[in-house]
Formats: structure tokens, C-alpha cells, sequence
């Protein structure tokens, strides 16, 4: 069973909201969801394809890792010319693939663009057989790309994580709400009642603690 590749971000995010999209199949869009879809319809356009100099462009490439156990499109795909590059169909000399990721608002304080950008460069990885030592996301609020090193550290990062989410999808586990700031501009915070489901488990631990206390 492969995962969808953009839920690395939801994960990060929050492991409930993820769970709640992927093993409960709930989906609430809010304004950020619904400019995000737009950036990326303009990214993923099948059909375009060119050619600058050194440079090659496809658009809305599908990606695959067995490693990671996941499958995703990948907004803009260049291909750099470059000797330490692969083969590709109908074109001479060696391309080293290079990701932009596309998404609408800013660099975020956490990791989350990040590490679904290493998963996507993990997937191209494995499908060349080849090392890609960089990377970028394109911010559109502030119209710049972002490059990332693609260090082993993240690569790391993102194969702890993408174990831990096969693990709670393989036994159907949702998490308990864990309420943060990210809670307020969480698209399914309606759906996930994260006082509620909060109580139940500080309910829970009271009664556990009590029974500890008087034993
Ligand atoms: S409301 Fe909070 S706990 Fe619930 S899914 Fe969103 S971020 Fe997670």
C-alpha cells in the first residue's frame, strides 16, 4: 500500500490532521486550501514541456518510492544539463533532475515544505538511481524560490516519518488532538473538535492517574 506524498506535510503539520484525511477520509477546504489548489493548477499543466538553453522543463511528473512507500506528482521537474546526470529519452548529454515545488504562501518556521520536498528528491532518487544535492520550493506571496541542500539528515527525517505514518495507516489509528497554535488555522479544526477529543484523553489520563494514586 503506497501513501499519497503530500500528506508528509499534513503529517508534520499534525499527525491527527493527517490520519483524519488519509484513514478517516475527511476533507474541509478553507481559504488557504483553496488558493493552494489554484498555485498548483497553474503548475500542473500535463501538457507543457520546454526547452531553454541547458535547461529542460516538464510539468505535474508522477513519482514513486518503495523505500518510502509513497506516490505523488511533482509540480515542476527541471532537468539540468549536467555530466554527473542521467540519460533521457530523445535528448543528448546527462540531465541532473532539480524539484520546484510549488506553493502559495511563505517559508514556514517548521519543517513541513521541507521534508516533502526531501521525499519528492527521495522518489527521484530511487527512480534514476542517482544523488540530487539540491532543490527548491517557489513561494508565490513572496515570488521567490527557496533552495534547499538536500542533506542526509532530512532524508533521514523523512524516512522516520514516513514509517510512523505507514505504521498508524496500517492499524487504523487516528491521534488524540494535541491543541497548539497550529489548531487555529487547522482547515479540519471544526471536524476535529480538538478540545474535545483533548478532554476525552486528559479525562482518561485523571482517571488513570487517580487509580495509580490509590493503589
Ligand atoms: S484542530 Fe489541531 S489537533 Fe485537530 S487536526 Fe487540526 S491541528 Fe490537529
Amino acid at each position: 500500500m503506497k501513501l499519497q506524498l503530500n500528506g508528509i506535510q499534513h503529517y508534520v503539520f499534525c499527525p491527527r490532521q493527517w490520519a483524519l484525511i488519509t484513514i478517516e477520509q475527511v476533507w474541509e477546504e478553507n481559504e488557504d486550501t483553496v488558493i493552494g489548489g489554484l498555485v498548483h493548477a497553474i503548475a500542473d499543466d500535463k501538457y507543457y514541456e520546454e526547452t531553454r538553453k541547458d535547461k529542460l522543463i516538464t510539468r505535474a511528473v508522477p513519482i514513486s518510492s518503495s523505500k518510502l512507500g509513497v506516490n505523488g506528482i511533482i509540480d515542476v521537474l527541471e532537468y539540468r544539463k549536467s555530466k554527473n546526470g542521467v540519460k533521457l529519452d530523445n535528448r543528448e548529454g546527462n540531465w541532473t533532475p532539480y524539484v520546484v515545488e510549488y506553493k502559495k504562501g511563505k517559508p514556514k518556521k517548521d519543517l513541513s515544505d521541507i521534508l516533502q520536498l526531501v521525499a519528492q528528491v527521495m522518489c527521484l532518487e530511487e527512480m534514476f538511481n542517482i544523488r540530487i544535492e539540491k532543490s527548491a520550493i517557489y513561494y508565490k506571496q513572496i515570488n521567490k524560490r527557496v533552495e534547499t541542500i538536500v542533506i542526509d539528515a532530512l532524508r533521514e527525517k523523512v524516512q522516520l516519518l514516513a514509517s510512523e505514518m505507514h505504521h498508524l495507516y496500517e492499524n487504523g489509528k487516528t491521534p488524540k488532538a494535541t491543541i497548539g497554535k497550529n489548531c487555529k488555522r487547522c482547515s479540519l479544526n471544526e471536524l476535529c473538535r480538538p478540545r474535545l477529543t483533548h478532554h476525552k484523553r486528559s479525562v482518561s489520563n485523571y482517571i488513570q492517574s487517580s487509580w495509580e494514586e490509590i493503589q
